[in-house]
C-alpha cells in the first residue's frame, strides 16, 4: 500500500543494502505487522548451536542476520520474522499450535514444510511430547515458522515440504484463524 495508507506498516534498518529491495517485496505477501523496527545484518560463516546457520533472529534484539553465502532468500526471511511473531504469541496461540502438530506426532504422521522443522520432528520421543520437554518446545517454534514460510514466502514448491497435503490443509487453516485475524503486534 501508498505511504499513508492505513495498512499497519514494520521498519526494518539495513545495515548492509543488500537485501533492502527483497525484503520489501517480501512484506507485501505477509499478513500486517507492527512493531518497533528490525535491524537487518550480514554476515560470514554463520553459525548456530547445531552448526553452520543461513540466518538468525534474535527476537529481544529486534536483529535478523542473514549469512552472505544466502541462496534462498525468500523462505528463510519469512522463517526468521515469524520467530519474532512466535515470541509475541501469546501462551494460549502458541499451545494451540502445539495442539495441532502433537495430533500429527502422535498419529507418527511423517513430514514438515521446511528442513528445520523436519529434523527435529524426526529426533523427537513420545517422552518429549509428553513432557513438553525443550525438544519438543524447539520443535514447535520451528515448525511454526517453516509453515508460515510455506505459506507466506511465495515459493509453492520446494523438496523440504514434506508434509502430506491434508496436514497442510490443518496448518493453513490453523493460520488463517491464528494469524491473520489483524494486524499482527511483534
Ligand atoms: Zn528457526
Amino acid at each position: 500500500m501508498a505511504p499513508g495508507g492505513s495498512r499497519p506498516s514494520l521498519h526494518f534498518i539495513f545495515e548492509d543494502r543488500t537485501y533492502q529491495a527483497p525484503v520489501r517485496r517480501a512484506l507485501r505477501r505477509l499478513p500486517p505487522m507492527t512493531g518497533a523496527p528490525i535491524r537487518i545484518r550480514t554476515a560470514q560463516g554463520l553459525r548456530d548451536r547445531h552448526g553452520e546457520a543461513h540466518a538468525g533472529a534474535f527476537p529481544r534484539e529486534r536483529r535478523i542476520v542473514f549469512d552472505r553465502s544466502l541462496k534462498e532468500f525468500r523462505r528463510i526471511f519469512v522463517h526468521e520474522l515469524f520467530h519474532f511473531v512466535w515470541l509475541r504469541k501469546g501462551n494460549a496461540a502458541r499451545r494451540s499450535y502445539e495442539d495441532l502438530v502433537k495430533a500429527e506426532c502422535l498419529a507418527g504422521l511423517p513430514g514438515e514444510l521446511g528442513w528445520s522443522a523436519e529434523w527435529r520432528k524426526r529426533a523427537l520421543t513420545p517422552r518429549d511430547v509428553e513432557t513438553r520437554s525443550r525438544r519438543w518446545r524447539e520443535y514447535c517454534c520451528e515448525s511454526f515458522c517453516d509453515s508460515a514460510a510455506w505459506l507466506y514466502s511465495g515459493v509453492e514448491r520446494h523438496a523440504e515440504f514434506t508434509l502430506a497435503a491434508p496436514r497442510r490443509k490443518h496448518r493453513r487453516a490453523w493460520f488463517a484463524k491464528a494469524v491473520e485475524g489483524g494486524a499482527l503486534s511483534i
